[in-house]
């Protein structure tokens, strides 16, 4: 990135910095040398006569000196009082370093830091035209609206329907602050790709007359530690000046992936990039009209703690267009095409089953390509028909067409145990939706499963966990034989095992090992026969769970194939 600036401005800007650390190195000592030594041989040499001088502070450490050397040691401030009496009668001579004095210290050191820091960013910022470009956002209120409304979304019913209030909240957040009404203000639209996730936030814009401000969570992937969430916080703030706005984040998966097994892990940045997002959501005033919309294609993928209450707690699916929204879309995009009049829209919805809006105007965009290549009037049949063999190429996957009846039924089945086991083992966990619509990524299907927030876990919460990933296979057992179990559970089963190595490995919650951590010890080798008696115990007791509720899960199996996806109040129903 430091190519960009120019040469000069950079290298006068880091010899001031380095200016300003030895000068702040000067007043804190951290130039001259210091050996730490135990307290056992400050004592040590207390007994033996050794000690000269012993600076004694609030801090977590005394400074000392010894006798014939101008060397300065260092040993743990072991914060007794009696201490200066008893050194003072050994003879030793004892300085005061007190808090003061040292916060004093600190105070001229932080000062001097963050001078150099803030002349640096000065030079830096002047010098950057492309700093802001990089950001990607699209102010859109000096051209009045972002010039996008819901005539320009065909179809989307049910997401254009449950955003009406927030678009009347933004319109006159005042009319809901007055009466205490607290409004989400995080949504989340999820969909497959092309469906018109973007197209939604931006008409959400549009509608309510506010600016549009978007950014991208794979800009923030690969920043310096703090870049990000700085980022973000800017982000707020110019939303904030404008008091309405709509701040669109795409890809949010990029930032809030789930973290992988009980150990966390995960880069810092993206951790603090997402902490100062849901910081500056949580600290929504009454009276600001801003509301955040972020998309993502896969909602199982996020973080739970980005989707419990307050935070991004309505989730809004852009599906695919049926029938009826194919033909709106294609005559949307068909409005401003001279159609060859053989041309039936109705019909080529039909054809387009599992096309998303984006493929859809790919297609009509394509045919105009190739009639104007041939220097033809209007779009043709033949145009058309080409067309549609090139988008199809492009997009296989969203072609869901090949998914057979039966991968569907196993699909269903499979996502119903889990969350039939999860209602069961564990009713804290929210099972908000379970869906069979399969994903340009490989997954046929998902379970989304929100767990409690908590500060700690029980053993029993760690064997409900386990319990509820190995519940898709379980079900599969029972309903098609154990000759017929498939790989669709792979996922599952890498969850469910880091899950049991913590168990035994971290928490100790084995009986084979004691109290110990084997991670520490290098010995998770030793638990392999554990943790696999601990799988083999939850999977036995999850096979007897299912088979206890069998009933509820071929009724929430047909209502799958039937409808493809569930949600929270239609699982509830089914497991109650
Ligand atoms: P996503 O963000 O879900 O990936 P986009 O909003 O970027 O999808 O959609 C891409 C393009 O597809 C849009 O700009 C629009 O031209 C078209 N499109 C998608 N859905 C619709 C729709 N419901 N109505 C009209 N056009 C649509
Ligand atoms: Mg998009
Ligand atoms: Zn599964």
């Amino acid at each position: 990135m430091l190519k960009k600036f120019g040469g000069k401005v950079v290298a006068s800007g880091v010899m001031l910095f380095v200016a300003v650390l030895f000068v702040a190195a000067l007043f804190t000592g951290v130039g001259r040398d210091s050996i730490s030594v135990p307290y056992t041989e400050f004592l040590r040499k207390f007994e033996s006569g050794e000690l000269a001088q012993v600076t004694i502070s609030d801090g977590a450490d005394l400074r000392f000196s010894v006798h014939g050397s101008y060397a300065v040691y260092t040993t743990a401030n072991p914060r007794n009082p009696a201490l200066r009496e008893e050194l003072l009668r050994g003879g030793v001579d004892v300085a005061e370093g007190g808090a003061a004095a040292g916060l004093a210290q600190i105070l001229i050191s932080v000062a001097f830091f963050a001078a150099g820091i803030f002349v640096v960013a000065k030079l830096l910022k002047k010098h950057s035209p492309s700093r802001e470009m990089a950001f990607c956002v699209h102010d859109a209120a000096a051209s009045g609206g972002t010039g996008c409304t819901f005539a320009d979304v065909a179809g989307n019913h049910e997401a254009k329907e449950s955003m009406q209030d927030l678009i009347d909240f933004i319109r006159n957040p005042a009319k809901y602050s007055r009466l205490g009404a607290r409004i989400p203000r995080g949504i989340i639209f999820y969909g497959a790709p092309g469906t018109g996730k973007t197209l939604l936030a931006k008409a959400v814009a549009g509608e309510g007359g506010v600016p549009f401000f978007s950014v991208s969570g794979s800009d923030f992937v690969q920043m310096y530690v703090g870049v990000g969430a700085k980022r973000v916080r800017e982000l707020f703030k110019n939303a904030r000046a404008k008091g309405r706005a709509v701040i669109f984040i795409d890809e949010i998966d990029a930032l809030g992936k789930k973290r992988q097994g009980a150990s966390g892990g995960g880069s810092d940045e993206r951790d603090q990039t997402l902490n100062a997002l849901l910081t500056e959501m949580s600290g929504f005033a009454g009276g600001e009209g801003i509301i955040v919309i972020a998309a993502t294609n896969r909602l199982d993928t996020l973080d739970e703690a980005l989707l419990r209450p307050g935070r991004f707690d309505r989730h809004v699916e852009v599906s695919l267009p049926d029938l009826g929204a194919r033909r709106a879309i294609l005559e949307h995009h068909a409005a401003n095409k001279p159609l060859a009049p053989d041309i039936d829209l109705a019909a080529l919805a039909r054809k387009t089953v599992y096309f998303s809006g984006a493929m859809l105007e790919n297609l009509l965009n394509e045919a105009a390509i190739l009639t104007a290549k041939a220097c033809g009037e209007s779009i043709t049949r033949g145009d058309i028909d080409q067309a549609f063999m090139t988008v199809i190429a492009g997009a296989a996957k969203t072609d869901r067409s090949h998914v057979r009846e039966h991968e569907r039924r196993i699909t269903a089945y499979h996502e119903s145990g889990h969350a039939l086991v999860s209602r069961l083992v564990s009713p804290e966990t929210i099972v908000s939706k379970v869906s069979i619509i399969p994903s340009t990524k490989g997954a046929g299907g998902f379970c989304l499963n929100v767990p409690p927030e908590k500060m700690y876990f029980t053993k029993r919460d760690l064997e409900a966990q386990i319990k509820i990933a190995l519940a898709g296979r379980a079900s599969e057992e029972l309903i098609f034989g154990a000759d017929n179990i498939t790989t669709g559970a792979s996922n599952d089963i890498e969850r469910a095992t880091k899950i049991c190595k913590d168990y035994v490995a971290k928490y100790a919650m084995g009986t084979a090992h004691g109290l110990l951590n084997l991670e520490v010890l290098d010995a998770t080798g030793k638990i392999f026969d554990e943790c696999g008696q601990l799988a083999e115990r939850l999977y036995r007791e999850t096979l007897d769970d299912i088979r206890a509720v069998l009933p509820k899960l071929h009724v929430m199996a047909e209502e799958l194939l039937a409808r493809e996806v569930l949600d929270q109040e239609d699982i509830e129903r089914i497991a109650a």
